[in-house]
């Protein structure tokens, strides 16, 4: 029943955009969405340098602002690493943690990505949790096994009273960024898996409560079919969160 959780639009919008492109694209996109308002949720999720700019330019709205990744200590020798209180004192409220790009290419693993999950809840920062299986793993039909691997690992010692803050995406990672989106039904069965995962670590009332998003080639022609399927409750909107017209078609099709 989605109607027992909130439906989450957010842009990833990965390392693109200059300051004043960033305010740009946002004073673009803030009234076309505000219809959504306190129907679903908009994100921007924006690079570190861009975040100030973002929460200035989306206040009095309602977008909100995310980071596209945090580190899990506190503080101290971690030369580059920006901690969540950083985050939370410029008034950021998200964060997508364990992006497959960061996967990919940073060297993050389900350890690291629980690292930070667990110190982004602890400063209050809502975590947008990335999982996805790779194009070989689905090949060899362990799509399951690498799900069930993820959400066990990413999220271990996070309490039920805890999950109710995390957004978990599923992001097949073949179809990031490929054109190749997952069809309503590949996207929908999986997370449908992922709600039944959450009901067997948790119980079935806080798996109904927790927003599952799909990400991958979503964008304005197929975001709605996407939306539509009883367990797709967002997306996380790449490449179409560029483009203010692009974004906000998506963003209709969640409300
Ligand atoms: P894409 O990216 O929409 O450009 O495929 C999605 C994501 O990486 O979150």
């Amino acid at each position: 029943n989605k109607s027992l959780r909130k439906a989450i639009i957010a842009g990833n919008w990965k390392m693109n955009k200059t300051r004043p492109e960033a305010k740009e694209l946002l004073e673009a996109i803030k009234p076309l969405v505000a219809n959504a308002e306190g129907k679903i949720e908009v994100i921007a999720c924006v690079p570190f340098t861009n975040l100030e700019t973002a929460i200035n330019t989306t206040a009095g709205s309602n977008v909100k602002v995310g980071a596209e990744n945090v580190h899990f200590e506190k503080s101290g020798a971690f030369t580059g690493e920006i901690s969540a209180d950083m985050l939370t004192e410029l008034g950021v409220e998200y964060v997508v943690i364990g992006h497959s790009e960061r996967r990919q290419y940073f060297g993050e693993t389900d350890e690291t990505v629980n690292k930070r999950t667990l110190a982004a809840l602890e400063a209050g920062l809502k975590p947008i949790v990335c999982v996805g299986e790779l194009k070989w793993e689905r090949q060899c039909n362990i799509t399951e096994e690498v799900i069930a691997r993820q959400i066990k690992l990413d999220l271990w010692d996070v309490t039920a009273e805890q999950v109710k803050n995390v957004v978990i995406a599923y992001e097949p990672v073949w179809a990031i960024g490929t054109g190749l989106t997952a069809t309503p039904d590949q996207a929908q069965e999986v997370c449908a898996f992922i709600r039944a995962q959450l009901a067997k670590k948790y119980d079935q009332a806080t798996a109904d409560a927790v927003t599952i998003q799909y990400g991958g080639s979503m964008n304005a022609g197929n975001a709605a079919e996407l939306l539509a399927q009883p367990d797709i409750d967002g997306g996380l909107i790449g490449g179409a969160s560029l483009k203010a017209a692009d974004f906000n078609t998506i963003v209709q099709a969640a409300v």
